[in-house]
């Protein structure tokens, strides 16, 4: 079955967790999500309708193409979310 599907989301995450280990951030789960939603509302979605190869090559040409958007957009979202964390609520 096809299904829609924001790459976009798939491509922070990942490249989130490749670099996660050498940020200097909060680590709790509130603070993760919070540097997901902020680096995702910073990006333009990418919405593909494919199968799982089809998607996973797209994937792949996709994270080279905004390597650096990504990078940059984690951390902007970064810089906010540990000005302003919302872990203590
Ligand atoms: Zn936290």
């Amino acid at each position: 079955m096809e299904k829609y599907h924001n790459v976009m989301e798939t491509l922070v995450v990942n490249k989130l967790d490749e670099i996660w280990d050498t940020l200097d951030c909060c680590k709790c789960d509130k603070c993760r999500n919070d540097i997901i939603a902020c680096t995702l509302n910073q990006m333009v979605p990418k919405y593909v309708v494919s199968h799982e190869g089809e998607l996973y090559a797209r994937l792949y040409l996709l994270s080279a193409e905004h390597e650096f958007e990504i990078v940059k957009a984690i951390a902007n979202a970064i810089k906010m979310v540990s000005e302003h964390p919302k872990h203590y609520v």
